[in-house]
């Protein structure tokens, strides 16, 4: 090799980044900037004429909007697309626009070329104003121009690469898993996809690659990571799409406490790289903690209004409302003179929407004195002792609960939400771990327990024992090694240390009710991989969608999605579901019944 090809000039010198058809991107010139003879290119986003012989453009590009001024009449409309040419200058005195960050420049002397003309748009593309959810999805390439999906998918972009790196610095590496694959055991309903080669056979739509990541631990891969694409076929709502995105990390070797860690570091890192700024330190609560205080396995722990424990006050009760296995109540401070009547039987009818069978207020008067339709019913002894419970003072609003455990939780944590909650990400961003989940989350009809995560969750060390002799109700006692990240009251993600041992697993699955043959069906593949070496293992997954939601103040996914789902499952823009054609179906061995016909 002789002679070796000289590097190449960069052609743009100031920038190093600008390429191709410009120099330099329309947001980021700057007075420093002045003087130099730059090109600019992106979208037409207002014009103004003065006269005749002048007119002003904002162009626009990702990065913002610069002015330019053109001399003689420029025959362009909005979002043309065009390139200009001319010559940073100073604003003239008076004409500063300290709002944009472009605002002390603008390019003067310009020439233009129009590289693309446009129709108008069929909304405007200016933030200002509030537009029709589905005309923006049908034309979702102009509404990713506005500075909103702009500034979403760039964040959203920032966190993956900064999960990314953090995962990669932790020594996993990225393995990517099938989207045709059979059933994953996640809980939801499945996709589907016909198989041509094999009629009236099926591949389903991974809901996560959990089988599969398990599979890489047998595989000897140690530490795996992917930012997977899952599908699960669900009612759509505002933080849920048919297809998300989640980090999926598995690793072996390790238990929970290295799960949090690695997961730790991904959000710190993730937090990070959008706000610039690390989210304050990670606390932690077991599920049974979370639930006596908050009401809620996702305690949304950035304020209080406490669940306050009664039962012991209320265990001699004349009351009949308060004879229950527990009674529990909150104190909302100050709210008595706020809640007039009507609101306090919307909020009666709200508690009981949510299952209660009521809902006990008291106002709290001078001296302690209860005000309450309720208070003759109880003895003196009972008022002085709850008001010492929930510390309560003069002016607060006291509401109380009584029912079997889970109801009053369930109960008292919405209305402690609907009378607290701050907005999404007012105070910061803080994470939470809720660790010691339960093995099993209720009975079924048949009285087999149901898994509260998936079944190849391990039993907490503890309880082992307990899940060996356990009957009935007992089942919901027997702790799991499955733990929750939650974000400001948002379950982020969850995961467990995994089940390695074929026997054990084979017990989990008779409890569950998956006969042997079921097993070997479903997870065949699983329990086969199991017999040859299963390392230890332990994972964890959470949903970026959600994440980035949170971390750019969006209250729905699909604002950070580029292109999502309405909520009745369609893409207005590709027109997505749609029918196929017969041929298609024919060469899949398909047919389509006819709708059945509604009862008359
Ligand atoms: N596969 C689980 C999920 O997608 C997470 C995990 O256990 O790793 O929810």
């Amino acid at each position: 090799m002789t002679d070796p090809t000289p590097p190449t000039a960069p052609t743009l010198a100031f920038t190093g980044v600008a390429q191709g058809l410009r120099t330099d991107y329309c947001g980021e010139l700057r007075v420093a900037d002045v003087g130099r003879t730059v090109s600019v290119a992106g979208w037409v986003a207002r014009r103004r004429e003065h006269g005749e012989h002048l007119a002003f453009i904002d162009l626009r590009d990702r990065t913002g909007i610069v002015q330019c001024v053109v001399d003689g009449a420029a025959d362009l409309r909005s979002e043309y697309v065009v390139r200009i040419t001319g010559v940073v200058r100073h604003r003239p005195e008076g004409t500063v626009n300290a709002g944009l960050g472009t605002g002390e420049v603008e390019v003067g002397d310009c020439t233009v070329e129009v590289l693309s003309v446009a129709e108008p748009p069929p909304f405007p593309l200016d933030d200002r104003r509030e537009v029709d959810e589905n005309l923006r999805l049908r034309h979702r390439y102009l509404d990713l121009r506005r500075d909103r999906m702009q500034r979403n998918l760039l964040a959203r972009s920032k966190v993956n690469s900064a999960i990314r790196t953090a995962v990669e610095r932790q020594g996993f590496v990225e393995v990517e898993t099938p989207m045709l694959i059979a059933s994953t055991p996640e809980g939801a309903r499945d996709f589907i996809v016909p198989s041509r080669l094999s009629p009236g056979s099926f591949y389903a739509l991974p809901q996560s690659p959990q089988l599969f990541k398990q599979l890489a631990m047998v595989g000897g891969l140690d530490r795996y990571y992917q930012i997977a694409r899952c599908l699960r076929d669900e009612d759509l709502r505002a933080d849920r799409q048919f297809e998300f995105m989640q980090l999926d990390l598995e690793a072996s070797f390790v238990g929970q406490e290295e799960v949090l860690g690695f997961i730790s570091e991904a959000v710190v890192a993730a937090v990070a790289a959008v706000t610039g700024e690390p989210p304050p330190e990670i606390g932690r609560m077991t599920w049974l903690e979370a639930q006596e205080r908050f009401g809620s396995d996702k305690p949304d722990v950035r304020f209080g209004l406490e669940l306050v424990e009664l039962t012991e006050v209320f265990a001699a009760t004349e009351f009949n409302a308060f004879k229950a296995p527990c009674v529990k109540g909150i104190r909302v401070p100050g709210a008595a003179a706020d809640f007039g009547r009507n609101k306090l039987d919307d909020l009666t009818a709200q508690a009981k929407r949510w299952g209660a069978k009521g809902l006990v207020w008291m106002k709290v008067e001078a001296g302690g004195v209860l005000a309450s339709p309720v208070a003759k019913f109880l003895s003196e002894a009972e008022q002085a002792a709850l008001v010492t419970a929930l510390d309560a003072a003069e002016g607060d609003l006291l509401l109380i609960v009584a029912d079997e455990r889970p109801k009053v939780w369930h109960v008292l944590g919405l209305l402690r939400l609907e009378l607290g909650r701050p907005p999404v990400n007012e105070g910061g961003f803080t994470f939470l771990w809720v660790v010691d989940f339960p093995l099993f989350e209720a009975l079924d009809d048949e009285g087999n327990p149901v898994p509260a995560h998936h079944p190849f969750t391990m039993p907490h060390d503890d309880d082992v024992e307990l899940l060996a002799r356990a009957q009935g109700e007992e089942y919901l006692q027997v702790r799991s090694q499955a733990y929750d990240l939650v974000l400001n009251g948002w379950e982020l993600g969850s995961g467990s240390v995994r089940i390695h041992r074929p026997d054990i697993q084979q017990q989990v699955f008779s409890l569950l009710g998956i006969g042997p043959e079921e097993a070997q069906a479903k997870f065949g593949f699983l329990l086969d991989a199991f017999r040859y070496g299963a390392p230890p293992h332990a994972g964890f997954a959470f949903g970026i969608d959600r994440l980035v939601a949170l971390l750019v103040g969006e209250e729905n996914i699909r604002e950070v999605i580029a292109y999502p789902k309405t909520q009745s499952g369609a893409d207005p823009l590709t027109g997505a579901p749609t029918p196929v054609d017969p041929a298609q179906l024919t060469e899949l061995g398909l047919r389509i019944l006819p709708p059945p016909t509604p009862p008359s």
